[in-house]
């Protein structure tokens, strides 16, 4: 309850009623939460042009009793201007929001979470345009893989995750954890060594760094294999993303 001041992350704006807006917003002080933004859509509000997804802002909010909070004042910190000006680049980070949205749980903040997302649309906002699907798009993979890093939920990579015995690993299963050696292998899928290094390369290196870790020929399977993860932990299956 009161009033707080944070910097947050426009997840999604909803269009509500004549003139309001209700935003899901990822804060760095209360991790993700829904507020509205009274007359934002007015052409008179100073509010209105601001709060578009993916825009970095620093809002003044008011907690009442109900679920929702109400936006009192927004200043603008980064609008990641390059998102707007490139389909490619405002589809993927439609991607990473969509992420941000269903598998962040609300009222959960995160200063690692927090400064993951600002760190992913930063790049992407400067990342050069690609012709495959936005949704492969490598800072994508490695917002995805990276979330489940920080949340704790890292699938095992270097050992069988089902008896723990080295390389080669054969096999993937998110239920088992991670990887399998070729005894364990049919409790899951196979697993391409290619897919593996990329993902590998996901975890272990910088998130500028995701496009020389992860390339487009392994990209599908990395999507693959953060979908089952995603799905297995957090209960995610996203509309973006190949069905699993
Ligand atoms: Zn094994």
């Amino acid at each position: 309850m009161g009033a707080y001041e944070t910097d947050a992350v426009v997840l999604r704006t909803i269009r509500y009623g004549e003139a309001d807006a209700v935003l899901s917003v990822y804060t760095r002080e209360r991790g993700r939460v829904s507020a509205i933004a009274k007359g934002a859509r007015k052409s008179t509000s100073k509010l209105g042009g601001r709060l578009q997804p993916g825009v970095l802002v620093h809002l003044m909010l008011h907690e009442g009793r109900g679920d929702m909070a109400t936006v009192r004042g927004a200043q603008m910190v980064r609008t990641h201007a390059g998102l707007w000006v490139e389909g490619y680049r405002l589809r993927a980070a439609g991607c990473v929001l969509e992420t941000a949205l269903r598998g962040l749980p609300e009222h959960e903040a995160s200063d690692e979470t927090f400064n993951l997302l600002v760190r992913t649309l930063d790049l992407l906002a400067e990342a050069p345009p690609r012709t495959t699907e936005p949704r492969l798009e490598p800072l994508v993979l490695g917002f995805a893989v990276k979330l489940l890093v920080v949340g704790g939920l890292l699938p095992r990579l270097g050992s069988c995750a089902a008896c723990g015995v080295g390389p080669p690993l054969v096999g993937f299963s998110a239920q088992a954890g991670g990887a399998l050696c070729p005894s364990c292998a049919r409790m899951g899928e196979p697993l391409d060594p290619h897919v593996l290094d990329a993902y590998a390369g996901l975890v272990g290196r910088p998130l500028a760094e995701a496009a020389d870790a992860c390339p487009a020929g392994a990209a599908m399977g990395v999507e693959r294999l953060v979908g089952l993860s995603l799905r297995e932990h957090l209960g995610v299956t996203l509309r973006s993303a190949t069905p699993v």
